[in-house]
């Protein structure tokens, strides 16, 4: 055991192998083992190194263009000996680096957290048995089981291996699929040509396997390389990409104004030094310092609310990307169904048998034509229910909160149907062990197991699989006098047809056999020549708060798509009983488009297709990421949900890639930008509501802190060309923006959905952040600013009140202004009565606190000291709230307007098409 990590496994024979490890093919470790192994290497899981240290990341608060100008500016009021300038000047850029700092911190670590929290499992034989547990919980020596879609938990050496292929682009960058096989390799193979070794983080993406378990945690190979691959999430979106690209051309405006503010001021015969201050204060003033952090703060919290509706977010861009979402393409089975099959109807032997009974639980009867039958005296039915329940991986128990399923709920439809005829899922086993089987794949859509059947006798093989791929193999009949009566096709699909319009979700069954000592089946022993069984037809009911969620979707501008592998019959009919077909926004009929039909389509025929119909049935993957792309051509914004391996290309491509959290494959999750735990199709619309929300916020935010800025550019501007002396300084300003981008700003991110949120349609991807109607509100507050400061700052002056005091009254516009305004912001349209005076205790909090603080500001000794501000009067607060308020109304009244305007033009649109009365032209 002690030189185990350092072994040639590609080059031991598979028994020596074993040997080495101490292990067992058969009964894998047992628990003494497994705990001795977990103290000696502890967990299987690669010790996180991180990219950046909190001393890096702190000192990269300090690399910002705006920072270098507020360092340049302390260090030369510092060599002018204006200390108190520049201790002032620190201060701030110190506090704003802690803030922006901490806050970044808490999101990082809240996106890491979600991101653990998704920790993968395996499929282990310990103690004789197979089970699911922790990938964490893995030590060298376990027998790992794997299938396609899994994620490699561990390094492996392979000892099966059946049609297995990896991707290991995350070890390798290369993403062709490598074909594996469990044979010894020369010694001299190299890492990338070891083809019996898989790798842990890779992905299987076909076929299955078993391995032991030779490397975990650092000692995998993608461990001893983690150090080069980057863990750290970026905290980028497209949004906060355009406001980067934005800032850096905002910031060159200003310096030029500075610059000219500093010339214009020194030409007019003004102090070079006081001409410094000036450009500098219109520096400050005018960056949007707070808005990187607040943008940052806002998604994240986003993240948090989606997390809390079972909507686990994987990249970050997409919190932004789904609040413009236009069209969802979703799976039926168990993301809009229930995915609680009960099977009731069997088809077999010629006769059509319903079944009794709820659930998985085992009881219930079967009837023909009304009338109770016994099973047993029906040899068709019997062999039909016996192959569903052979042909099989699952299981179901009784627990003590009722019967449990273990694997796919299709099939433990099947076994439940086999019990309540009496059936025993045990002892058919043990008289039927199963030698080989095929795996279920979503693009051959059927399963094969083969069965020793006794020493002589030949073997059995049972598939079963859709009503397409089973028919085509078969060319007799199963009926009660055993096997070789005709096969009709065109009657089966004809009762196929009948069970699919009630929504069943139908499966068909077959059998042949094999000669005796076959002991592995490949795809092509079972191409023909089969018998067929018959049908059996389970119900899913959809799930109700899909039938409410789709609702909201289409209300909301998206458009709802279902697309799926099964029938189009149980297609249509699960799409009609959760209104997606006839409530299309596009009055799209109920047509149901097959992927035979998707096949026979040009691209640009595809276009149409993909756009119009709503319902897509038995549609392989790859069609599915022809449905995106369509789609995306179309300028639509793509929300597609998937679960297998083969669906991973069309969650890359798709807009918004939605993995499954339960039944989904980790190929899948590691594609997808967002993770369902719940995997319900409501917590995708959740998801957007609350993404809706979220953009919604940043834009409130950007609203009500750009004001500030052109306010106080504005009025260092006016006080340098009108000769007069500066009503603000730049202390004061750094004040202002820092104090009331925390205090005031930052509550907005926790504004709550605005009502309606869902009746809007989606906002266009490519139109720019800010409308219109916003630039011009924007500008009317900017100048409101600065007329009721620079107005308020002269008067103070005619008043003879000295330039300290008039300042004060300066500083308290600005801060009043925006505390004002911040009510008009917490809803771009709506009045503030409209969605509650008290809905936001945050920002009711903050702004107590920020009036606080201005008023110790105004009155504290040591505030007036350091920002040189002065006690002012009664009358004075009077004139500052009064310029608060006017904003606040005449903002008010502006949204109003624009509220009636919208109203009579909707209205307008809404009006009946009937040609107007000839009244005028009489
Ligand atoms: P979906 O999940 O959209 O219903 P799938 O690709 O999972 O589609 O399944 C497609 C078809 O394959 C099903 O309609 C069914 O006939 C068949 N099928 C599904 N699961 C199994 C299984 N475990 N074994 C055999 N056949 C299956
Ligand atoms: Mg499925």
């Amino acid at each position: 055991m002690e030189t185990i990590l350092s072994r040639h496994w590609h080059h031991l024979p598979e028994s020596e192998v074993i040997g080495l490890l101490e292990t067992d093919l058969n009964h894998g470790l047992d628990l003494f083992a497994v705990e001795h192994r977990q103290a000696r290497f502890g967990p299987n899981a690669i010790t996180q190194r991180k990219g950046q240290g909190p001393l890096v990341r702190f000192l990269l608060e300090f690399h910002q263009p705006l920072i270098y100008i507020l360092l340049a500016a302390a260090s030369i009021t510092a060599f002018l000996q204006e200390w108190v300038d520049s201790g002032v000047i620190l201060g701030v850029v110190l506090v704003n680096a802690i803030i922006g700092f901490a806050q970044e911190s808490k999101a990082l670590k809240a996106i890491a957290a979600l991101a653990n929290a998704m920790t993968s499992e395996a499929t282990v034989l310990r103690v004789g048995e197979k089970k699911r547990i922790s990938a964490t919980k893995l030590v060298p020596g376990d027998i790992v089981f794997l299938q396609s879609g899994d994620k490699v938990p561990a390094d492996l050496r392979l000892l099966v291996c059946r049609e297995l292929q990896t991707d290991e682009s995350t070890l390798t960058g290369e993403s062709v699929p490598i074909q594996k096989h469990a044979k010894t390799l020369r010694q001299d193979t190299v890492l990338a040509e070891r083809r019996n070794m898989i790798y842990s983080s890779t992905l299987v993406t076909y076929g299955t396997a078993t391995g032991v378990v030779i490397g975990t945690g650092d000692n995998t190979e993608i461990g001893r390389i983690s150090e080069l691959i980057s863990s750290a999430e970026v905290l980028a979106t497209p949004l906060t990409r355009k406001l980067a690209h934005f800032s850096g051309i905002l910031l060159y405006v200003i310096l030029g104004m500075a610059a000219l503010t500093f010339v214009v001021g020194v030409v007019r015969g003004e102090s070079w030094l006081q001409m410094f201050m000036a450009a500098v204060a219109l520096a400050v003033g005018a960056i949007p310092e707070g808005l990187p952090a607040a943008v940052t703060i806002t998604l994240a919290i986003g993240v948090g609310k989606m997390a809390k509706r079972n909507a686990i977010i994987r990249k970050l861009p997409a919190v932004e990307t789904l609040g413009s979402t236009t069209v969802i393409g979703s799976d039926k089975t168990g993301t809009l169904t229930q995915n609680q099959m009960t099977v009731q109807e069997v088809f077999a032997g010629g006769k059509r048998f319903t079944v009794s009974g709820v659930g998985y639980a085992p009881e219930g009867e079967f009837a023909c034509d009304t009338e109770t039958v016994v099973p047993r005296e029906h040899p068709a039915l019997l062999e039909c229910l016996r192959a569903g329940l052979l042909c099989n991986d699952s299981a179901v128990s009784q627990s003590d909160d009722g019967w449990q399923i273990a694997g796919d709920p299709t099939e433990a439809a099947l076994i439940v149907s086999a019990c309540k005829a009496g059936l025993s899922p045990a002892t058919i086993k043990q008289a039927l062990p199963r030698l080989d089987a095929i795996p279920f794949e979503s693009q051959h859509q059927y399963m094969a197991t083969l069965h020793h059947a006794g020493p002589d006798a030949p073997a059995l093989v049972y598939l079963k699989g859709s009503v397409e791929s089973v028919l085509q193999r078969c060319d007799n009949v199963f009926g009660d006098a055993g096997s070789g009566a005709e096969l009709n096709s065109d009657s089966v699909h004809r009762r196929v047809g009948e069970l699919a319009s009630d929504g069943l979700r139908v499966l068909a069954l077959a059998r042949v056999e094999l000669p005796a000592g076959t002991a592995s089946i490949q795809h092509q022993d079972v191409a023909s020549g089969l018998s067929f069984l018959g049908l059996q037809g389970m119900i899913d009911p959809p799930r109700p708060e899909a039938v409410d969620a789709v609702h909201a979707c289409q209300s909301a501008g998206i458009r709802v798509k279902m697309i799926t592998g099964d029938h189009a019959g149980t297609a249509a009919a699960i799409a009609a009983q959760i209104g997606l077909n006839g409530a299309d926004p596009n009055g799209a009929a109920a047509s149901v488009m097959t992927g035979k039909m998707l096949a026979t389509l040009s691209d640009t025929e595809l276009l149409d297709a993909a756009e119009q119909s709503a319902v897509f049935a038995r549609v392989t993957p790859e069609q599915k990421l022809r449905l995106v792309k369509a789609l995306q051509h179309r300028g639509h914004v793509v929300a597609m949900t998937g679960d297998g391996v083969n669906d991973a290309p069309a969650l890359r491509q798709a807009d918004i890639g939605v993995a499954m959290g339960i039944a989904g494959t980790e190929v899948a999750k590691e594609a997808a930008d967002m993770v369902l735990t719940d995997d319900n199709f409501s917590s995708i619309e959740a998801a957007i509501e609350e993404g809706r929300g979220v953009f919604d916020n940043l834009i409130k935010f950007i609203t009500w802190t750009l004001p500030t800025n052109i306010g106080e550019g504005l009025v260092i501007l006016a006080a340098v060309f009108a000769g007069a002396t500066l009503p603000i300084q730049p202390v004061q300003i750094l004040w202002i923006n820092m104090t009331t981008a925390v205090l005031l700003g930052l509550m907005l991110a926790f504004e709550p959905k605005e009502p309606g949120i869902m009746l809007r349609q989606p906002r266009e991807p490519t139109s720019p952040i800010l409308s219109a109607t916003l630039i011009f509100r924007i500008v009317l507050v900017g100048v409101l600013l600065l007329v009721g400061a620079f107005g308020l700052f002269q008067w103070e002056l005619s008043e003879g009140e000295s330039e300290a005091a008039a300042r004060t009254v300066a500083v308290n516009v600005f801060v009043f202004g925006e505390l004002c305004y911040l009510f008009n912001c917490r809803s771009l349209t709506l009045s503030i009565f409209a969605i509650g005076v008290f809905s936001n205790r945050w920002l009711l909090a903050g702004v107590g606190t920020m009036a606080a603080l201005q008023v110790a500001f105004t009155y504290v000794p040591a505030m007036n000291r350091a920002f040189d501000s002065e006690p002012i009067g009664i009358t004075q607060w009077c004139l500052i709230l009064g310029v608060g308020l006017s904003i606040y109304g005449i903002v008010g009244l502006e949204k109003w307007l624009r509220r009636r305007l919208t109203l009579r033009a909707e209205y307008r649109q809404t009006k009946p098409p009937v040609p107007p009365l000839p009244r005028r032209s009489v």
